[in-house]
């Protein structure tokens, strides 16, 4: 069988695009390996409609079952090859499934770098963050904890001055740091620990604080997370021949979302730098429009 729409990534822009396609009543299966991101993040804090928050795996549950409900199918499965065929791609997979569809869409998202620390995926976005723009505003006026590494750690730290004076950047890599972000951290009164983070004391999804390698205890209640080196998960396009920028962020054209290969899209984060829940879940309807048109 052949889809007219297959989608790799299941997540917010994935999904969104899904519902938008089931609505047009066209066949469509979404691959999704069922990881990264929406499904670590505990709470998003900017959505309009969810004053108190809402997660990811809720999100995702809900965008499931609202494109489930439109005929779209599923399969849990990670993808490792994508081809061009005659009437559009194939899509193999780990255990060497293939899967044809007329029309390709890759949402398959950015992977955080993180330490592996026990305890830090439970408190992502409740107590722990990663992205100024979206929970700057949970560390206002409040002591808050950057751990990271060398000047990725850093910069973040410059971003979180604008919300909070009372900062502490642990250097937990103890990457160097430039003589230029070395400079800029005192200059704002930044405190920096050049120590390894031994242990993550956390109660559940709100973090305690630092153990350090000297054994000392920095006690936090918010922090930030800035290691730097994420992963663009932009292979599969990259397979196929979709232009990329030096970060693997895949370029696409700003009112379709359609990629430099013809019946090829890419929505959400691995599209040129937003990062942002509401943005990946605009572009997947935008994409689905436009896939829908080329199909007609
Ligand atoms: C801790 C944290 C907090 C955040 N807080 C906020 C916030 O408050 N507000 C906000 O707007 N944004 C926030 N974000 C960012 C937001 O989560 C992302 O912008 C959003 O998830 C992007 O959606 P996406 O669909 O592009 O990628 P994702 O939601 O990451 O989904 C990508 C999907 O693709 C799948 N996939 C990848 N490769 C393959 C493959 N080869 N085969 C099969 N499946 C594959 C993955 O398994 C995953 O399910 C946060 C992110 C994190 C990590």
């Amino acid at each position: 069988m052949i889809y007219d729409c297959i989608i790799v990534g299941g997540g917010l822009s994935g999904l969104q695009a899904a519902i938008q396609l089931g609505r047009y009543g066209h066949s469509t299966l979404v691959l999704d390996a069922a990881d990264g991101r929406s499904t670590w993040c505990r709470s998003y804090n900017n959505l309009l409609g969810w004053p108190d928050g809402v997660s990811g795996k809720h999100l995702r549950r809900l965008g499931r079952d609202q494109a489930g409900r439109l005929g779209v199918h599923f399969v849990e499965t990670w993808i490792e090859r994508a081809e061009p065929i005659p009437e559009g791609f194939a899509l193999i997979s780990r255990d060497q499934s293939v899967y044809h569809g007329r029309r390709l869409l890759l949402a398959t998202g950015v992977v955080d770098r993180l330490p592996p620390l026990e305890g830090l995926i439970p408190c992502l976005g409740i107590s722990l963050f990663i992205c100024p723009d979206c929970d700057g505003y949970e560390i206002r006026d409040r002591p808050a904890v950057i751990i990271g590494s060398g000047d990725a750690g850093a910069a973040m730290a410059l971003k979180l001055i604008f919300w909070s004076k009372q900062l502490t950047y642990i250097n937990h890599e103890r990457r160097p740091l430039s003589a230029a972000m070395s400079e800029q951290l005192a200059q704002k009164d930044i405190p920096r620990i050049e120590l390894q983070v031994r242990r993550l004391v956390a109660d559940g999804e709100q973090l305690l604080g630092f153990e350090l390698e000297d054994g000392s205890f920095h006690a936090a209640d918010r922090g930030f997370v800035a290691f730097g080196g994420n992963e663009v998960r932009s292979g599969l396009a990259h397979q196929l021949g979709a232009e990329r920028l030096e970060n693997r962020h895949v370029l696409t054209d700003p009112r379709s979302k359609m990629t430099s290969v013809r019946h090829v899209w890419a929505t959400g984060d691995i599209g040129v730098h937003a990062e942002q829940a509401s943005i990946a879940m605009g572009e997947g309807v935008q994409a689905a429009i436009w896939m829908h048109k080329s199909l007609l």
